[in-house]
């Protein structure tokens, strides 16, 4: 049954005409991610264009105490968006104004609705970049939401180190800017890594002002494959440890390769692969290739080759990309179900071992794939979301897979967040500040209509 009464419905309509929809096949895309977890449909999509539409949906529904999910792209993959209590999706797509960019100081504002892609293509011509990149083509209000990062962040960081400010509208309606434009401040609490990675639990991202970079000089990928996972891993700790500063450096086991040249069309060497880029002036790009070279023979790795031209490079990393896809394709009807944990570095080898380990008797198509760099690693599972006894094996591993992470230092969820995935082991992970964190929720957001049943256990 609607959470939302007639009277409100009719206002939400008065006001944004055919931009408020009640359409069942427009509610079931909004009730979901890219993942396998079980849809729960809003009762009603409002599309907004200012921080000022935002503000208004807000105001009306925390009157009548209606829930309220904020919608980017729609590719999160913990179950972030379900509808748990009905509501309204607040649709942020066609917040998609780029306001400024600074080339002077290396920073822009944006609309939330803004997709990584298309600030890329804007930044292109004039030699600038922002190179947080999650597989999908995802926008940067629920980036910013979800901490994400991706293959770069082991260069330039996650969300978290380049977000400089934020608007959002808080669950009352009002708006407020937390951070300002400088590098660097001391003033008070840091509300903007409070929302950061909120997933819109405490209010809703209108704009964001991010740090840019530079278009590297110079970029240069290579692929280079090993025997087992094990000797890929350690070369790529040996790397990190050495501290050279690779711009991406990724984990493909055997199976991810397999599954990757049929779906990609490619014909890479299927064996267990690190994929690296390289970014900078062209001696510091053949330094830290001479020594990534020496470090992966050391350890059992060889057959370079090498993607120097851009549609090359584009062409290895969009196939990256579309691993999860990938994947997936390999059973039909099937839904992937992405496990990210995230350890120390120094850890991953071992937790690597015990995955693999885990995987041996388990009959859902797998593969594992990680920003090895960051310690940050995921097998992808091709599950079918019809089958109890698939969904169930698939929790069991990734439960394991959790608690081991935890127990040597990490996390549950490097980059994806909770969602309503995490939500059991926030616990054990984070112990009584879990009470601090629900205390902060309680305050922002009193009546709990903002994306409730997310992050927080109940
Ligand atoms: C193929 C594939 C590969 C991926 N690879 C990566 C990866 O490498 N790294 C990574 O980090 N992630 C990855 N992801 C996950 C996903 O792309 C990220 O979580 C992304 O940040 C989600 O952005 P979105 O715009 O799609 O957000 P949505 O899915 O629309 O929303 C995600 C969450 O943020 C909230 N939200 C959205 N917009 C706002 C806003 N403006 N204000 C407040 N809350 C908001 C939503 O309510 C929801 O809780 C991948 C996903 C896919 C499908």
């Amino acid at each position: 049954m609607s959470v939302l009464s007639p009277a409100l419905s009719e206002t939400l309509l008065a006001r944004f005409g055919d931009r408020f929809s009640t359409s069942q096949a427009l509610r079931e895309q909004h009730g979901r991610g890219e993942s396998h977890h079980t849809p729960a449909i809003p009762d009603a999509v409002v599309f907004a264009e200012t921080t000022e539409d935002v503000a208004e949906i807000v105001r009306l529904c925390a009157d009548e105490g209606v829930p309220v999910i904020a919608f980017g792209a729609g590719t999160s993959l913990e179950g972030h968006l379900t509808a748990v209590r009905g509501g309204i999706s607040i649709d942020l797509s066609r917040m998609s104004h780029i306001i400024r960019v600074s080339a002077e100081d290396l920073d822009c504002t944006v609309q939330a609705g803004v997709t990584r892609e298309q600030l890329n293509s804007h930044l292109r011509d004039m030699g600038l970049f922002f190179p947080i990149d999650p597989g999908a083509n995802a926008s940067v209000g629920g980036m910013a939401s979800t901490r994400a990062s991706g293959t770069n962040a082991v260069r330039y960081g996650t969300m978290r180190e380049n977000v400089l400010s934020l608007t959002v509208v808080l669950p009352s309606g009002q708006v407020i800017r937390t951070g300002g434009r400088a590098r660097k401040s001391s003033a008070g609490y840091d509300l903007t890594r409070l929302f950061v990675g909120a997933e819109g639990t405490l209010g809703i991202v209108t704009e964001v002002t991010l740090k840019l970079y530079g278009m590297p000089d110079t970029i240069s990928a290579a692929l280079c494959s090993f025997d087992s996972v094990e000797q890929a891993v350690n070369a790529a700790i040996a790397i990190v440890q050495m501290g050279i500063p690779v711009a991406r450096m990724e984990l493909m086991d055997r199976g991810l390769i397999e599954a990757v040249n049929a779906y990609s069309n490619l014909s890479l060497k299927v064996k267990d692969t690190l994929a690296f880029e390289f970014h900078g002036f062209p001696a510091g790009v053949r330094e830290q290739v001479e020594m990534v070279k020496a470090i992966v023979e050391d350890n059992g790795g060889a057959d370079f080759e090498w993607a120097n031209a851009p549609e090359d490079r584009n062409r290895l990393w969009k196939a990256r990309h579309n691993a999860f896809y990938a994947v997936v394709s390999q059973r039909q009807n099937a839904k992937g179900w992405s496990s990210d944990v995230c350890v120390p570095v120094s850890e991953l080898s071992g937790c690597i071992l015990k995955t693999r380990e885990l995987l041996i008797d388990c009959r859902v198509p797998a593969a594992i794939l990680g920003h090895v760099g960051d310690g940050n690693y995921h097998v992808v599972f091709a599950v079918d979301p019809a089958n109890q006894t698939e969904l169930d094996e698939v929790a069991a591993i990734n439960k394991k897979m959790v608690q081991y992470a935890i127990s040597v230092g990490g996390t549950s969820t490097g980059e994806h967040g909770v969602g309503t995935g995490k939500i059991a082991y926030l616990r054990q992970e984070h112990g009584d500040a879990v009470d601090l964190m629900a205390i902060i929720k309680k305050a922002i957001d009193p009546l709990g209509i903002m994306n409730p049943g997310k992050i927080l256990p109940e």
